[in-house]
């Protein structure tokens, strides 16, 4: 089973002519509520694939907190782990002016409240997962009991997002780290390693400070796995495909590998299916919306 950690965020997009400046007011389009947040999207992502998945993350009492409730149910997630009330469910305030442009506040609300504690009370949901899925939504204590934990032979995949100086504990527990161009470069700087090298170096030179395996996704460029248990780095290229919005193909990829992973591939392996995934939902608009099945993703 895969057990997803993290967080879960309605996001309230609103179009405008153009932002506002201070102490002024301007009209916008209808609202639009998106279920999103990291951790709700790759719960999500996985169940549409087939995974059997949970969410364990914190929501608000509140109207939101039950929409997203519904879109992963709608999905096949168990919501049973979802923990309710503390804060307002966390929400993201995103204005796209007309040259689709974003604008986002964030208020990570009921995400903040996600604690330690709330890891160790789930102990028997962590018995059963092979794989546990986390990213940075949620506070980095909480994450770093995630890490602790894990059953022995349950692997930990974390995507570092948004990117976050990592305690050595943290990263030596990943099996793989997940990241992209970005989050590579923030990591390698912070570890004092020259990022300015060409990504294929990157998955190889993040291999060296700990990490059991890393995964660094290169956009239309695919993916690069590297594994410390042997085999040099390997590039899985995307399939070209039309871009419509790129918005959750980290997270779909992320899940998809977390899932295949799960099943007892090997990193390469789960790494090919999960550029499809990716690649599959950036053909379709929005997060939750553009993740595909399993059968759409079926080999050629
Ligand atoms: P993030 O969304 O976290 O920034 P990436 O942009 O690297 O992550 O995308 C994750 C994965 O989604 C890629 O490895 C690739 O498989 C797929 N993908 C993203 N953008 C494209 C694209 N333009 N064409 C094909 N596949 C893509």
């Amino acid at each position: 089973d895969l057990l997803v950690v993290g967080s879960a965020n309605a996001d309230l997009v609103v179009g405008v002519e153009r932002r506002p400046a201070p102490g002024e007011t301007v009209l916008g389009s209808d609202l639009v509520v998106h279920p999103g947040g990291k951790g709700a999207n790759q719960a999500v992502a996985a169940a549409r694939l087939g995974a059997r998945t949970a969410l364990l993350a914190r929501v608000g009492d509140d109207a939101h907190g039950r929409l997203l409730c519904e879109s992963q149910r709608a999905a096949g997630v168990d919501t049973g782990p979802v923990l309710v009330g503390g804060a307002p469910t966390g929400v993201a305030l995103i204005t796209v002016d007309p040259s689709g442009d974003n604008s986002i506040v964030v208020s990570p609300g009921a995400n903040a409240r996600l604690t330690p504690a709330d890891i160790r009370a789930a102990g028997p949901l962590f018995a059963a997962a092979r794989i546990v899925s986390v990213q940075l939504e949620i506070p980095l204590e909480t994450v770093a009991e995630t890490a602790r934990a894990l059953a022995p032979g349950t692997r930990l995949v974390l995507n570092p997002s948004p990117p976050a100086p990592l305690p050595a504990d943290v990263l030596a527990a990943c099996d793989p780290l997940v990241v992209n161009e970005h989050e590579a470069r923030y990591i390698l700087g912070i570890l004092g390693q020259d990022a300015g090298s060409a990504p294929q170096d990157w998955a190889g030179a993040l291999l060296a400070h700990g990490p059991r395996s890393v995964v660094v996704t290169l956009g239309a460029g695919g993916a690069l796995v590297a594994d410390s248990r042997g085999g040099g780095p390997v590039h899985l290229p995307s399939p070209k495909v039309d871009a419509v919005d790129t918005t959750g193909a980290g997270d779909a990829f992320t899940a998809a590998l977390a899932w295949r992973l799960g099943l007892g591939e090997e990193l390469a392996e789960a790494a090919a299916f999960a550029v499809r995934v990716g690649a599959a939902a950036v053909t379709r608009q929005g997060a939750q919306a553009s993740f595909p099945t399993a059968q759409e993703v079926a080999a050629p």
